[in-house]
């Protein structure tokens, strides 16, 4: 059988869909994390401890794992894993993306300088120290701009400013929010429009799209806090297909070739515009909306792909689907939820999962980004989907302590 590793961040949410589906398919798996874990010694073809904040040393230790028992393909599950998988995948001399393809998913300056280099359309953009005296900056910017750090995601710490002033207070949430992690930061236009998120699989180059999701709420800011993902998306197929046109132009500008994409495009009277490409699949427990063929799951895919297995199908069930990420209720400690059986009970929905627990600090954004849970469902057309899933959330009261 083949054998695959699997890189797993301990705080990741996407542990059970990634693990049922390497049972699935019938590959032999090594499950890898940042912490060590104390079954490793009983279980030690399945679980290694790999160094994902230094990925050289992390493609040493897999290199020294793969002596003892050879690994087939590796798979990192978000951003951040992403990038370690294609340093392992050099060493180990497996397919995947090149190190710099995925560095530059991950980099959202080098992302943007790619996008320009190959005139694909996405917000213009300029890098700043973030010592830079604000107050200065704030009177040589065009507005309404996009301030963003480099490296976070979930729309963690991006802000919206209209004005200099409003851009001197989102600098200084933004310094706040870095923590001193990062020196410099993004600003960029702001690129006014309607939202989706396409889902993707790149095989041998070619971009497969998998899902295309409207994001039915505006998300005009100040903060962007995600909400209802729908598929499939309602916007015209002509335009639907100029939308995959641009995600396969950004995945060849940064030089990806294989594996899971997700990116975040947004379309006005002027076209779609690239706003960001992940080398990951969809995040946090959204991934369960999707079903292809014969109910196969996206982790299915993703696995089969990288196994070079053979894909049943890339085409997604005719149903409509949606997942709502519950929006963050307020600053506080979570007390309880109520209402959860009678949302479960919207006709349509599937599941409700509060992912928050009691005794929980919840941060709204744009210092958190966490969402207390999701809300799926499923029906015969996008609106009917849409509209369970606001029901849904309406019958839910969340308790908060204040922090
Ligand atoms: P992250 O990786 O943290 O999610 P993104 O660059 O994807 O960061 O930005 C998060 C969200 O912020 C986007 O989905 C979009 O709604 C909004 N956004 C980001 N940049 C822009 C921009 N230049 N113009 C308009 N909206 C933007």
């Amino acid at each position: 059988m083949p054998r695959l590793l699997l890189l797993l961040p301990t705080t990741t949410y996407r542990t059970a869909a990634f693990v049922d589906a390497a049972r699935r398919i019938g590959a032999d798996l090594t499950v890898a994390s940042e912490q060590p874990s104390t079954l490793e010694a009983a279980n030690p073809a399945g679980l290694l401890t790999l160094d994902f904040q230094h990925p050289e040393r992390a493609a040493d230790q897999a290199h020294d794992f793969a002596r003892r028992s050879p690994i087939d393909a590796v798979v990192g599950v978000d951003d951040d894993t992403a990038v370690v998988a294609s340093v392992v995948a050099a060493r180990l001399r497996l397919p995947g993306n090149s190190v710099e393809a995925s560095q530059a998913a991950r980099n959202k300056h080098k992302q943007r300088e790619l996008l320009a280099k190959h005139r694909v359309p996405a917000p213009q953009f300029a890098l700043h120290p973030l010592a830079r005296d604000p107050q200065e900056l704030a009177r040589s910017i065009t507005y309404p701009c996009v301030l963003k750090p480099l490296h976070l995601s979930a729309s963690r710490g991006v802000i919206r400013a209209d004005s200099p002033a409003g851009f001197v207070a989102a600098h200084a949430r933004l310094v706040a929010i870095l923590g001193g992690c990062d020196t410099e930061f993004l600003v960029e236009d702001f690129v006014p429009g309607y939202e989706v998120a396409l889902e993707g699989l790149l095989v041998n180059r070619r971009l497969h799209v998998l899902a295309i999701f409207d994001k039915p709420d505006p998300l005009d800011g100040p903060f962007f806090e995600e909400t209802i993902y729908v598929t499939p998306s309602r916007a015209p197929a002509g335009l639907q297909k100029t939308i995959a046109a641009c995600a396969e132009r950004a995945t060849r500008a940064l030089g990806l070739v294989e594996g899971p994409v997700h990116a975040e495009l947004r379309y006005n009277e002027r076209g779609p515009w690239l706003i960001e490409l992940a080398a990951r699949p969809i995040g946090g427990r959204c991934s369960a909306v999707l079903r292809f063929g014969e109910g196969v799951t996206l982790e299915e895919l993703i696995l089969r792909h990288a196994l070079g297995m053979p894909i049943p199908s890339l085409v997604r069930e005719q149903a409509a689907a949606g997942v709502m990420m519950i929006p963050i209720p307020g600053a506080g400690v979570l007390r309880e939820v109520r209402g959860v059986a009678d949302a479960k009970a919207v006709p349509l929905v599937e599941d409700v999962q509060i992912t928050a627990h009691p005794g929980e600090r919840l941060v709204p954004f744009p210092e958190g980004s966490r969402y207390p849970g999701f809300i799926f469902a499923r029906g015969e057309r996008p609106s009917a989907v849409e509209a369970a899933l606001r029901e849904s959330h309406r019958r839910l009261t969340f308790t908060l302590d204040a922090a």
